[in-house]
């Protein structure tokens, strides 16, 4: 039997020379999930001016500790004028200090009469002033190429009035699932047959992943078809990933379609789920061939296809999953295959705990449903309740 290969090796061998693609500008509100193809300047400070933290009164500090006549009132979205001296302004969030002030105190500390205020002596110089600039400063790095564009980031563009932005374009994704049993859901199954899962769940994660499905076809278990498929999958796509036909059956034509299209490794890895993953091209297309059974291509998902929409979107970040280690409340043991297993992460207050689903074979999808994170049990390793072990946090 072949040597099993690690899965760095192929990681390694599927990462190999992928560069993101083409940037695009676009508008920021199209923009989330994207990535930053340039590394964008702040223009603005941010706040703009001083503002107020709180509702109540702004003052020369100096003046604490008397009746001040109330000279002006600045609410939120006014321009002040500036502060008569020897008085206080009623000031409310977000209003503008006026110049001269330089201290707000809250209103439940000042006492009033007359169209006068009583602040108090013990107040702080510069207490709930929020400064200019204290968030953003104009000039600096506001964001860096590389940047998933989620919610605090497109926040931040918003907050300096931004509306476009370079983004790398999202690496366009054939998905094609094979088998002559496969049929989709509302079609009645004949014997033999079952309903296709691997399609919405990888569409799903592939779109989590930041691609653009472009192609979605079922592949007959023939190799006329499969060449076909192949070929006009290639023409509109930067990946391929087919799911099923990559074993050595008589019925896996993946193998033998693609060898007369492009180039083809098929690889034995040392990994469970997912033994067998084809990897090659067909001109400019990168193929990825994912193992039948549901779990592996979940599993083989997080493992292969993030990282490489990642390298594609040009986003380092996702080239590695988070890591964290969890107790684990399960025994198991591996031999010569490291062990992804399904776990749902309990978080106590003496640290993780992870549960492993009671049936971690590869076709039992239920074992990913709750699963928060890949336990990953290296070969050959005896590993005993409340042990710890390393999860990869299936996370964005
Ligand atoms: P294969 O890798 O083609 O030998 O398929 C391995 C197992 O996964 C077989 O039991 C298939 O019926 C099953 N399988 C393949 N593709 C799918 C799919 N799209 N949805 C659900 N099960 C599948
Ligand atoms: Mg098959």
């Amino acid at each position: 039997m072949a040597e099993l290969q690690s899965v760095e090796r192929a990681l390694e061998a599927l990462l190999k020379d992928v560069k993101a693609g083409d940037v695009e500008r676009i508008e920021c509100e199209t923009a989330a999930g994207r990535v930053l193809a340039e590394t964008v300047t702040a223009r603005l400070d941010v706040p703009p001016a001083d503002n107020s933290a709180m509702d109540g009164y702004a003052l020369r500090h100096a003046d604490a500790g008397q009746w001040l006549p109330i000279s002006q009132r600045i609410a939120a979205g006014y321009a002040p004028e500036p502060l008569a001296p020897g008085t206080c302004v009623r000031i409310f969030t977000g209003g503008e200090i006026p110049p001269g002030a330089d201290t707000v105190v809250m209103q439940e500390r000042v006492e009033t009469q007359d169209a006068q205020a009583h602040v108090p002596g013990d107040i702080t110089l510069g207490d709930s002033v929020r400064c200019r600039g204290r968030d953003v400063r104009a000039g600096t790095p506001l964001l860096e190429a590389g940047t998933r564009l989620e919610a605090a980031a497109l926040g931040h563009l918003a907050g300096q009035g931004i509306t476009q932005v370079s983004v790398y374009r999202r690496p366009r994704v054939a998905l094609l699932s094979t088998g002559d049993e496969i049929i989709e859901p509302g079609q009645s199954l004949a014997p033999g047959q079952i309903h296709n899962s691997n399609r919405p769940m990888l569409s799903r994660l592939l779109e989590r992943f930041g691609a653009e499905l472009v192609m979605r076809e079922h592949v007959a278990d023939d190799f006329a078809t499969t060449q076909r498929l192949l070929r006009e999958a290639a023409e509109q796509a930067d990946v391929i990933v087919t799911t099923g036909g990559v074993s050595v059956g008589e019925e896996d034509h993946v193998k033998h379609a693609l060898e007369s299209l492009g180039q083809l490794d098929l690889w034995q890895l040392a990994m469970r789920p997912g033994k067998p993953l084809a990897l090659g091209r067909i001109g400019q297309a990168r193929l990825v061939g994912l193992p039948g059974n549901p779990v592996s291509c979940f599993v083989g998902a997080w493992v292969y296809l993030r990282p490489l929409m990642g390298a594609l979107l040009g986003c380092p970040r996702m080239a590695t999953l988070p890591r964290l280690w969890a107790r684990a409340a399960f025994t198991t043991h591996t031999q010569a295959r490291r062990h992804y297993m399904r776990v749902g992460l309990e978080f106590t207050t003496d640290g993780i705990v992870a549960h492993a689903f009671a049936d971690q074979n590869s076709a039992v999808l239920s074992s990913c449903l709750e699963a928060d994170a890949l336990a990953v049990v290296p070969e050959h390793t005896t590993l005993d309740e409340g042990e710890r072990v390393e999860c990869l946090w299936l996370t964005d």
